[in-house]
């Protein structure tokens, strides 16, 4: 069961029943889901989890409820690994990485829709929908198939075309939008006015999709042996995946299930679209909107909706935001293939290289644990490393012109 008590505004705190409402009548605000944390717990407890499912879904005590049964591909309940030859390379003594490249559509976005899904299901709509940076759009066209609902996906009309592919695939109708995530942002607010029975994940439906990050906080908690760590690093689209991994750590803490305090908080973007890390580095408490430039497409949001509220998780917590160049993204995937056997998409890459800058810089300390986010599998972004990730050598079928280009090459293996 849940023990969700409603919605309630994210700025000025009026109770709403948890329904299909997102927007504050009074001052406009933002809508989260409220719990009724005394009653769980009274209720809930480590064993109670751990005889759960082995899926997000083993936290549903805290999550919106579902109905009947959750919209589930299986999403969550991915590995937490110890990444040693990774923290030594970086200098770092206790790193782990949360692969989230492991979902069943290959990004973390399966976690906020599985949510969302469940949630518009049990509200009685009938048809999913999303304006995305790709990832979001896979995911809904995925579980809204899954469940023989038809979707509406928008997405940038140049977005990489692995990411097209993988949404188109599963019959929904994909409209390639001319313009930036912004502008398809712009689009879907104003077609939710004329479409009310459309649910678009993170427009209309977005207080419940936004609360599928929390279950990032809460198995990294009870896989590290609940208890929280000291720091976690995570990318930065949005702002929503940072804000909730925070709300899902404050109710473990609030409800006594784990050891420790809560972690800092450290962002991390590409240079090319770093509203949140200029807004911190300024000191500014609003974001100001930018036309977004890099490789790293799933994170290309150039006014990100939870910008202020991240700005305060990060302050809160003294913790800072990394912005990379493309270039420093693209070796990161590599450093992050070759330590440990990971391949992630751009995201990934902004993440390590943003944790290698702060690192770099003081900002993180490398002597108390680290956890990382890998939030989307490579799959999804081959043509960025897909001119240095290619054969050694070319050879015709001959074994002295195999073990000629051996010779010439310098075997690299397990250092
Ligand atoms: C969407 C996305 C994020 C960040 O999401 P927000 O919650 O919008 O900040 C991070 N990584 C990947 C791969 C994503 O697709
Ligand atoms: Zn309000």
């Amino acid at each position: 069961m849940s023990f969700v008590s409603g919605l309630k505004c994210r700025e000025c705190g009026t109770p709403y029943p948890a329904e299909a409402l997102y927007v504050c009548d009074v001052c406009f605000g933002p809508l989260e889901v409220a719990y009724d944390l005394a009653a769980a717990k009274a209720s809930l407890s480590r064993s109670s989890i751990e005889s759960g499912p082995p899926s997000m879904w083993r936290y549903g005590a805290l999550l919106p409820d579902p109905g009947d049964q959750p919209v589930d591909l299986g999403a969550g309940w991915t590995p937490l690994r110890r990444a040693r030859r990774l923290g030594e390379a970086l200098g770092v003594r206790e790193l782990w990485l949360k692969d989230d490249t492991r979902n069943p559509t290959g990004s973390f976005k399966d976690r906020v829709v599985s949510v969302a899904l469940s949630s518009a299901r049990r509200l009685g709509f009938s048809t999913a929908a999303a304006a995305s940076t790709g990832n979001l759009a896979t995911s809904v066209a995925a579980h809204a198939a899954a469940i023989g609902w038809p979707s509406v996906i928008l997405i940038p009309a140049d977005l990489e075309k692995s990411k097209i592919a993988m949404t188109a695939i599963f019959g929904g109708t994909v409209l390639g939008v001319e313009g930036t995530y912004d502008d398809v942002n712009r689009l879907c607010v104003e077609l939710v006015a004329e479409h009310p029975e459309w649910a678009f994940a993170n427009v209309n439906l977005r207080p419940y999709y936004a609360e599928g990050s929390k279950t990032l906080a809460f198995e990294i908690a009870e896989q590290l042996g609940w208890r929280t760590p000291a720091q976690i690093v995570v990318p930065l689209a949005s702002g929503s995946q940072l804000t909730k991994i925070a709300k899902g750590f404050r109710e473990f803490i609030d409800l006594s299930l784990v050891e420790g305090t809560e972690p800092v908080y450290f962002g991390a973007q590409a240079a090319g679209c770093s509203p949140i890390a200029r807004a911190f580095a300024s000191g500014a408490n609003v974001v100001r909107p930018e036309r977004p430039n890099t490789i790293a497409r799933s994170l290309a949001i150039g006014n990100p909706a939870d910008g202020p509220f991240v700005l305060d998780e990060l302050r809160a917590t003294g913790g800072d935001c990394g912005s990379v160049p493309d270039d420093e993204t693209l070796e990161c995937i590599e450093l992050l293939a070759r330590t440990e056997g990971i391949f992630a998409e751009t995201a990934g890459g902004v993440t390590i290289a943003s944790l290698r800058q702060l690192i770099g810089r003081g900002a993180i300390d490398p002597e108390r644990s680290i956890v990382a986010i890998i939030s989307g599998h490579g799959l999804k972004t081959l043509d960025a490393v897909s001119a240095t990730a290619t054969f050694t050598r070319v050879i015709t079928p001959s074994l002295t012109a195999a073990e000629a280009a051996i010779a010439s090459t310098a075997l690299v293996g397990a250092s």
